[in-house]
């Protein structure tokens, strides 16, 4: 076993000691620090073997179909048993006393450097892995858990096609159970609205979902529920008469902004391409789990250097939905889509 294999399980060993220690009440507990300490090591370690690697293993994990070509570039380190070890972290978060802050950030942190490194079975059950962090990471992490869960999670896991003869995945199939997770612990309807603009970027029937949450949802879910789905669908209610009752606001979320340190926004400038060449990615921002997300002048500059390197576009927050629709085409267009949609939804759950 080569001295970086072992010092890797020799890490793991001390996040399950921490994890043996809190348990069982064992005095001095460790804090919140402590822990974050040990997983900056490993998301450090991450982001140097992905390094080394000269393929696209960050292109890879959209496909479904090449996990195991991304699988056999990495150096054989224990992923799996590091993914166990966060998730038995992640159930004892609550005992943690202090540093509970620092803890948050660098398990998110290495959960976005990790998920390159797993395998398909294990990336699928990340979205209610990261959504269930919701019920006790403080309030100042929200943000950061929402754009770990939206950039980094589930574009790669809700978000990559299906392969052939593959019925729904488990990934898909949680999907309601993140949304009620999210609704029920957070009142910022910013994030509501965020994650399902979100998933309707990634999945087809996301109506369906929401649908769930209004039907099996907690108490405090279905409220959001119901309303988002009126604000996005809003021909399901198109008249001021059926709407009389209903005085929600959303306030739109925030884009991401430029991650490049040296940017000429000084911090401000909003993200609007991605790119997902790794080593473009740690050559820009040695600290931050690829994909990169910049600026469009960040974006410019990056391909002076690099020629041949791509850009994509990201998903920015959508404009104020309007509830009645000017135009004609898209009148006749709607009562079709409307009409399908009531058939769909009767077949389904009758
Ligand atoms: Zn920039």
């Amino acid at each position: 076993m080569g001295t970086r294999a072992a010092a890797f399980t020799a890490k793991i060993r001390n996040l399950n000691d921490f994890h043996t220690r809190l348990l069982h009440g064992v005095v001095p507990a460790p804090s919140g620090l402590d822990i974050a300490n040990t997983l900056k090591y490993f998301s450090q370690t991450l982001l140097g073997v992905l390094r080394e690697i000269q393929e696209r293993p960050v292109d890879m994990l959209r496909h479904r179909d090449q996990d195991t070509i991304r699988l056999a570039l990495f150096p054989n380190l224990d992923y799996a048993g590091l993914h166990q070890s966060i998730v038995a972290l992640v159930d004892i978060m609550p005992l943690i006393q202090y540093g509970t802050q620092a803890f948050g950030q660098a398990m998110l942190n290495t959960l976005a450097c990790l998920v390159l490194f797993l395998e398909r079975k294990v990336i699928d059950t990340l979205p209610y892995l990261v959504a269930s962090m919701m019920t006790s990471i403080p309030e100042s992490l929200h943000q950061q858990l929402i754009t770990i869960l939206c950039y980094h999670i589930l574009p790669v896991t809700v978000g990559a096609p299906a392969v052939e003869g593959e019925e729904e995945n488990y990934a898909a199939a949680s999907v309601p159970a993140v949304l009620m997770m999210i609704f029920q612990y957070t009142d910022n309807s910013a994030y509501h609205c965020q994650l399902l603009e979100c998933l309707m970027s990634l999945k087809s029937d996301i109506a369906k979902d929401l649908l769930c949450v209004i039907a099996y949802g907690t108490p405090t879910s279905r409220s959001p529920a119901a309303n988002l789905l009126f604000y996005y669908w809003p021909s399901l209610n198109p008249t001021l008469y059926d709407r009389r009752g209903i005085h929600i606001k959303f306030s739109g979320w925030k884009p991401l902004l430029c991650q490049i340190e040296e940017c000429d926004g000084d911090g401000t400038s909003e993200a609007v391409k991605v790119c997902f060449d790794h080593a473009v990615c740690l050559g820009a921002c040695p600290e931050n789990p690829p994909p990169l997300f910049l600026c469009i002048d960040c974006a410019e500059e990056i391909r002076r250097e690099h020629s041949t390197v791509e850009f994509f576009d990201i998903l920015m927050p959508m404009a104020q939905v309007s509830a009645t629709c000017e135009n004609k085409v898209k009148q006749i267009f709607f009562f079709v889509w409307k009409m399908l949609y009531y058939c769909d939804i009767v077949f389904c759950y009758t």
